[in-house]
């Protein structure tokens, strides 16, 4: 299977070909042809071709794109199977590589204001890939998706609810760079990447650190937005957010001014005049004092994170360090582990300084006998790109998950006492009907709920009897009644709203009055078959005549349940059931969560 991968940014695209074997492992792919066309401008750009440079005309990323079929028929490159995309923010949508479509797109495009530099630049790719080669099925693979299992404690800003339920959290990025070069670490160690705990550092224009604990990131130093954590090439990292007010106060700045400064005219460029470490560098070689302050706060800044790491990882096994900065600069490398010794971090000078990094070499450069292994290795995040959109294209298409939909109409459940008051002491209800909950039936007799706006009457009754009455209705029937029903899952029903029922016999008043919260109920065999736990939280599908896609639908799974999903008759109405429908289960909101990691 041949593979182009596209990694495109707002004035770089860079792309590769791969041939993924059959078996793929990460040795076994083999790169065809590695190309970057770079620094666009009105006179054209820079070309890279299995590193063979040159100048080129394209002027922008589009020129760029639909120049690289020509690219790849002049170096000899023939059929291509399908396109693998980088791509930047998949927010809480995308934990895997996603085929993209129109719709997934589109959700891509949503994201947009969470990665305003990025996302842009990686669709800007994917149309004019899906105009070039519309034949070709084209993958997304997202920065945030290694993240995606990061506990709360760590995606967790102590913001307003609000504000979070608006979705503000961390995620972290360069995901598909820390997994790669953690699991190359782990290879080079001879070490199960399980029993590691690993800090990767991938220091390039933009850079991130992140934490793995037994494979998985566990914090990573970019929030939200690609913006939080180590100083970059223009971004300026942490910072603390009061100077918002601060400088709109004291200067007059707007948001957008703000934002936009702190996205490309801070880190090296705003402290030393250059974003390019390596000019940097010769600067403050050559005694710059603001280019020695600008190397001195981005390796304090690292080093801070390393500290942190440790701890939040109560140890440290490996540092890795990666991208043109990690990979390139030995004199950054050291300045970032000077001081670290008390924690068993000890670079090798000479080891350090010799580094070399070809064909995927992962060397060794702490000192001998240091507790904390320090590697040096090339990121690979096409190759793990092409690797993943291989997987996917392997892997057998998902069995769809239907679920049956049964729609409740309102109805009570009852306890003795209130049998005994609606039908006189010690009555016994008469089944009418079976329900398909095994044991569950609805009774012959009826009750007539009253609110201060009206009654309904000839209300169901199902059975057997509870230890506390519940009243199941729909928001309509709440507006006929005159009372604000809450939407809860049944037996919730402490502070819920009060209700007289009557019958033959009298009446009752009780509390127990909700609009039943959609849920699944599932028996243990299927919800294993279909993947999902207890208390997960689904989407559920609905291909009626009105189409539509229930969220947040509460997955309970006991030994013995029948498999269906059950909605009211408002939310029937809304999708257009008029007969027995299935639904499909297209996502998981929460699956196998880790305590702590409830809105991952
Ligand atoms: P991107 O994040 O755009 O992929 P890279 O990973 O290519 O960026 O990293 C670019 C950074 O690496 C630039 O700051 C560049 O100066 C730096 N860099 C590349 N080579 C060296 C070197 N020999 N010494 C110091 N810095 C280097």
């Amino acid at each position: 299977m041949r593979l182009l991968v596209f990694n495109a940014g707002s004035s770089s695209l860079k792309f590769g070909v791969f041939d993924m074997p059959a078996d793929p492992g990460l040795g076994s792919a083999r790169q065809v042809l590695k190309g970057s066309l770079d620094r666009f401008s009105p006179d054209g750009c820079d070309q890279k071709l299995n590193e063979v440079s040159s100048r080129a005309p394209f002027r922008d990323l589009h020129e760029a794109t639909r120049a690289v079929p020509d690219l790849l028929s002049e170096a000899g490159v023939g059929q291509i199977d399908a396109i693998g995309h980088r791509i930047a923010h998949g927010g809480t949508e995308f934990a895997q590589a996603t085929e993209l479509t129109e719709a997934t797109i589109a959700k891509i495009r949503d994201l947009i204001p969470l990665a305003p530099l990025h996302n842009p630049a990686n669709l800007d790719a994917v149309e004019q890939a899906r105009g070039v080669w519309p034949d070709l099925p084209q993958w997304a693979v997202f920065d945030t998706s290694f993240h995606f299992e990061t506990p709360a404690r760590a995606t967790t800003y102590a913001v307003p609810e609000a504000w979070r339920k608006a979705g503000l959290r961390r995620f972290g990025f360069h995901g598909t760079s820390h997994k790669y070069v953690a699991h190359r670490a782990a290879e080079a160690l001879g070490e199960r990447l399980r029993d590691l705990r690993v800090i990767s550092l991938h220091l390039g224009n933009g850079a991130s650190a992140c934490a793995i604990a037994r494979g998985l990131s566990i914090d990573s130093s970019m929030g939200m937005t690609p913006l939080e954590g180590l100083v970059m090439g223009t971004r300026s990292g942490d910072v603390d957010p009061g100077l918002f007010g601060f400088l709109h106060r004291q200067m007059g700045l707007s948001i957008p001014e703000i934002e936009a400064t702190l996205y490309q005219e801070s880190g090296l460029q705003a402290l030393a005049g250059s974003s390019d470490m390596r000019e940097v560098e010769a600067r403050a070689a050559q005694g710059d004092s603001d280019a020695q302050l600008a190397i001195n706060i981005y390796a304090y800044r690292a080093r801070k994170y390393i500290g942190a790491y440790a701890a939040a990882m109560g140890g440290l096994d490996a540092l890795v360090f990666t991208g043109g900065i990690g990979e390139n600069s030995p004199s950054m490398r050291r300045r970032i582990c000077d001081g670290l010794e008390f924690m068993g971090l000890k670079l090798d000078h000479d080891r350090n300084l010799a580094v070399t990094l070809a064909d995927r070499a992962a060397p060794q450069i702490q000192a001998y006998g240091a507790r904390v292994a320090v590697l040096v290795t090339e990121t690979a995040e096409q190759l793990m790109i092409a690797r993943e959109v291989a997987e996917a294209l392997r892997a057998p298409a998902p069995v769809p998950r239907q679920i049956p939909i049964a729609v409740s109409a309102r109805h009570v459940h009852l306890s003795r006492a209130a049998v005994d008051a609606l039908f006189g002491p010690g009555y016994e209800l008469h089944p009418d009907k079976a329900l398909r909950q095994k044991g569950h039936w609805a009774a012959r007799e009826r009750v007539t709920l009253h609110g201060p706006k009206g009654s309904i009457e000839h209300v169901a009754i199902l059975a057997p009897l509870r230890d506390r009455t519940q009243i199941e209705i729909s928001r309509t029937d709440s507006f006929a009644l005159g009372i604000d029903a809450p939407v809860r899952q049944s037996g919730d029903l402490d502070g819920t709203p009060e209700i007289r029922l009557t019958g033959p016999n009298g009446h009752f008043d009780t509390d127990g009055l909700i609009i039943a919260a959609r849920h699944i109920h599932m028996n243990s065999a299927d919800a294993e078959r279909a993947g999902l736990a207890d208390g997960a939280r689904v989407s559920v599908a609905l291909d009626t005549g009105r189409g539509l896609t229930f969220g947040d639908v509460l997955v309970r799974v006991s030994p013995k349940a029948f498999t269906e999903m059950h909605i009211d008759t408002d939310e029937a109405n809304a999708a257009g059931i008029s007969c027995a429908v299935e639904g499909e289960i297209c996502d998981e909101a929460v699956m196998h969560a880790p305590a702590d990691a409830q809105s991952v």
